[in-house]
Parts: structure tokens; sequence; C-alpha cells
């Protein structure tokens, strides 16, 4: 059976404490084994680093951003095996992968304006012939931890930033789903990047905890769930380094009665259950202002779910797949279940659906809950599948107070014709990424991508222009060099 390993030092390694079982969701047969590394092969990763790290910090911005155009052109060469590794071991169909690698190829473009980005501050004559300018330095070694959900994407919305502001990068993807990202580092390799500048390694928390502690590792990004997020921050911010973590979400949109209700049944279809829910942008939460408009929309709702079609990637006419493991097809139905013991009414079930020839994939069909209320743990936790719950509520103060009471605050959206409505959501909803009439309002690579809340544990965001600082130091210096023969008398007072 093939065994997913380690890409260290730019040579491909099976070191293993364990190895782990990789399913093929759609069939729920176990399709390969990740090696789960051991804290040497971390070490060894970390060391890789630091050691690649000096002449990696001084080749010119403008090298390393080479590197990062023809990394692009690699990436683009080699998009239909991308997406097949995503297909195998995430279940995504090949369009919602393809999506998802465009989103990450974008984040190597933005990469390549690194030294536009990179040029720093400068302020001539801020004293008798004295000079300041601000320059970004890089970190060292930093690291990234991903999660199942974006393979290919999230990790690169995080090294080729990393790498091109002259860092070192050791990548811990998700063990359900590693061998995209494993590939795409052998790409980096094959666009030109230095040995040791770009390691993989996978595992589980004994890989993560040798990251969060070793003193060498500068800086720690990670996306994943939120009580991990909590925890990376917390360790990793102990040891002294700098963190963004971002965490789980719930995003609501809501209806208003003067929405324009087609254009917000076709957007909620997709983005509740595209990705069979498994995205942190996921709309989850249906928010309808007044029992009108919560009629009409679940009438349009069910037409829309009825012709929806579940199944194997391989199946290009699928619109999408199944959930990742057989647990969480457990932990999914588990929350339907509960929705239905508190009252919620069922409009459509995805529980008992059997999909031919897969019968044991892990698929969970498009479930439409009605009557929910903030009580509910349905509501109140993460459920990360096929699952749109809808809340019917009086006001739009009442749907903002309930997005606001919400543990978190990754993304929202409104849909409405009424653009004092939408202005006043934008400037008063606690949430990070914020759509008028956008299902998906997930910010483009040139803006940074975070949420607020128990939806992010740091300061900066994902990738764009906090990505720069994120992964960068800045240093100020100032200088004089005074003309010939001017000497300055000695001065006691603070300069000015
Ligand atoms: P997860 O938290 O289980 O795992 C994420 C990473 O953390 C993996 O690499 C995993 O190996 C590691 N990990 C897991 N348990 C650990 C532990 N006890 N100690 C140290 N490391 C540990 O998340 P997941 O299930 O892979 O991904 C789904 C979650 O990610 C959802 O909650 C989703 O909302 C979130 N997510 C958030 C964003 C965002 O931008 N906010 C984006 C994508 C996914």
């Amino acid at each position: 059976m093939t065994i997913v390993g380690h890409l260290i030092n730019g040579i491909r390694r099976t070191d293993a404490e364990r190895t782990q079982d990789i399913y093929n969701p759609a069939t729920g047969e176990v399709s390969k084994q990740v090696a789960i590394a051991p804290v040497a092969a971390v070490e060894d990763a970390i060391s890789a680093a630091q050691a690649a790290y000096p002449a990696w910090r001084a080749t010119p911005p403008a090298k390393r951003a080479r590197i990062m155009f023809r990394f692009k052109e690699l990436l683009e060469k080699n998009a239909d095996t991308i997406c097949e590794l995503i297909g195998e071991e995430h279940g995504k169909i090949p369009h919602d992968a393809a999506g998802e690698l465009q989103r990450g190829i974008e984040n190597v473009e933005y990469a390549c304006y690194a030294p536009e980005l990179l040029k720093g501050e400068h302020s001539r004559d801020v004293g008798p012939a004295i000079d300041s300018w601000s320059e970004f330095q890089a970190l060292g070694v930093v690291a990234g931890i991903t999660p199942f959900n974006f393979p290919a994407m999230v990790p690169l919305w995080m090294y080729p930033m990393a790498i091109v502001c002259g860092n070192c990068f050791v990548l811990k993807p998700s063990e359900r789903d590693p061998s995209a990202a494993l590939y795409i580092a052998e790409l980096l390799a094959e666009a030109g990047l230095p040995a040791g500048v770009m390691n993989v390694v996978n595992g589980d928390k004994v890989a993560v905890d040798t990251l969060l502690s070793d003193a060498r590792v500068q800086a720690v990004s990670f996306v994943g769930s939120t009580p991990i997020a909590q925890y990376i921050y917390a360790t990793a911010t102990a040891n002294g380094k700098r963190c963004q973590a971002l965490g789980g979400a719930k995003n609501h949109a809501i209806i208003m009665p003067d929405a324009d209700l087609d254009n917000a049944v076709n957007a909620l279809t997709g983005a509740a259950f595209g990705s069979s829910g498994e995205r942190c942008m996921a709309l989850s939460v249906a928010v309808c202002v007044g029992s009108e408009t919560q009629a009409a929309f679940i009438t349009r709702m069910k037409q829309a779910m009825a012709p929806l079609r579940v199944g194997a990637c391989s199946d290009r006419k699928n619109d999408f797949g199944p959930v990742i493991t057989r647990e969480h097809q457990e932990k999914v139905v588990g929350f339907i279940d509960s929705a239905e013991a508190d009252g919620a009414t069922i409009e459509v079930d995805g529980r008992h659906l059997r999909v031919a020839g897969h019968e044991n994939g892990f698929f969970v069909g498009a479930t439409l809950i009605n009557n929910v209320t903030a009580g509910m743990d349905s509501y109140r936790q993460e459920i990360f599948g096929p699952v749109l719950q809808v809340i019917c509520v009086e006001s739009m103060r009442a749907a903002m107070d309930l997005i606001n009471d919400h543990e978190y605050g990754n993304g929202t959206c409104i849909f409405t014709r009424d653009g004092e409505a939408a202005r006043y959501f934008t400037d008063n909803i606690l949430v990070g990424m914020v759509g008028i009439n956008v299902p998906l309002p997930v910010p483009v690579s040139y803006h940074s991508f975070g949420g607020w809340k128990h939806s992010l544990f740091g300061d900066l965001h994902a990738y764009g222009p906090d990505a720069v600082r994120f992964y960068t130091r800045r240093k100020t210096i100032t200088q004089r060099w005074p003309s010939a023969g001017v000497r300055e008398g000695v001065e006691f007072a603070f300069p000015s």
C-alpha cells in the first residue's frame, strides 16, 4: 500500500512513528496510508529549513519571485493531477477542486508581486542630514498547520508569501488528505526552489507540538477548528512565537423581505451544499426576516434542492461529494437528529442517502431544517456538513443580534435591494468578511482573509497584505552622514 511520507530537505522520506489510514470517502475504502512523523523527523525538517535560511534570505526578492512565476505555471500545467489527488482523498468534485486550486494559484500570483510589497518606507531629512527608513525583514523558519477541507488552497495561503519574503517553511498538512500538499511542494522544487526552503511533514499532534515548542520556529500559521486554534495560539505565543490561528465558523445569511429571492436561493444552494458544506465560509444558517419571507424561502429552497446530485468525484455531473470520514458523517447526522429532537422541522432529509455503487461512501444528502432556534445545539455548533438551518425573526435588528451574539464571526451576507439596510449591516455586524448579495464573500488574494471572535486568534489575517506583515519583521534604521567639518555639540534633550 502507498505510504504518503514527508519532504525534508528536498528528499521524500517515510519516517513513521506509526501509520494512519487514508480513505477514499466515496467508497469508504482505505486507499493509502500516511506516515505519522516522529519528533526526530520534524526536527530534521526544522534543521533543513534553518540551514537553508541564510542563503535564501540573501537571495534578492526578484529572484525569489521568479521561482514563484515558474511555480504558478507548474500548478496550472499539473492542475488535473492535483485535482485528482484532492478528489481521491477529500472527495471533492472536479470543478470544486479546480476552483480551490485556482484560488490557491491567485495567492502565488500575489506572491510574485513581493519585490513591490517589500520595498519598505523611506523618509529623507527627518533631522539635519538624517534619513530614516523601515524595511521588512524575514523571520527565519516559519510553520503552517492546515485542515483537511482545502488540501491545496489553504497551504497556498501561507507558504508562497512566507517564502518569497525570505523565510523557510515547514508545512504540516491534514493527515486525512495529505497527498496534494506533498505533490505541490515537489513542484516548488521543480520551479527552482533550493532544497530545505520548503519542507512538508505529515503527522498529528506529535508533529504539531514539536513545531510549537522548537525555539527555531519563529511563527506559526494555523487553519482548522476553533478548539485546536485556541490551543495552537495559546501554546505558540506562550513559547514566544508569532501566531495567527484561524478557527471554525457559523455563517449566517439574512434574507430580507425585499430580497431578490431567486438570487438568494441560487446563492444559498451553492454556498450551503457546495463541497458538502465542508467550507469555513459555507452558509449554514438562513435568517428570514418575517414569516412570509420564511414560507417563500422554504418553498423555493426545496425546489432548488430537489435536483441536486450527490456522488463520487468520478462523475462530473455530481454537485457535491461525500464528507471526509465515517466519523464525520455520523457527527453531521447526529446534529440533524439533535435538531429534530429539539423541535425543529426537517424539510429535506439527507440522513438516509444511499449512492448507488457507492453504498459504503461517507455521504450525507443536502438537508434543510426549518424553525431552528438560537438555543439548539445544532445552531450553536459548527456542523460542517451539507445542512442549511432556517431561523425566522421579526426584524433586521433581531437578525443582526443573532449573528453578533454567535460565538463565531467568520463570514456573513445579506440579501436585500435596500442600500441603506446593507450599509447599516456592514457597519454594525461583528463579522470579519461580509457579503451584500454575495454568498461566499471570500476576499481575493490581494485582500486578506480572516474572521472575528472565535473564528480567528491573532492580529493579522491570512494571505494578502496582512501576510506580508505576518511573515516579516519591521526594522527602522535612522542614519546621519554629517558634512565634513560639521560637528554638533552635546545634547541632553530627547532628540526632536
Ligand atoms: P482540525 O482542527 O481537526 O485540524 C487542523 C489541523 O490541526 C490538522 O493539521 C490536524 O492534524 C491538526 N490537529 C488536530 N488535532 C490536533 C491537536 N489535538 N493538537 C495539535 N494539532 C492538531 O480541523 P479539520 O477538521 O482538519 O478542518 C475543519 C475545520 O477547519 C473546521 O472547523 C473549519 O471551519 C476550519 N477551517 C477554518 C478556516 C478559516 O479560514 N477560518 C478555513 C478552513 C477550515
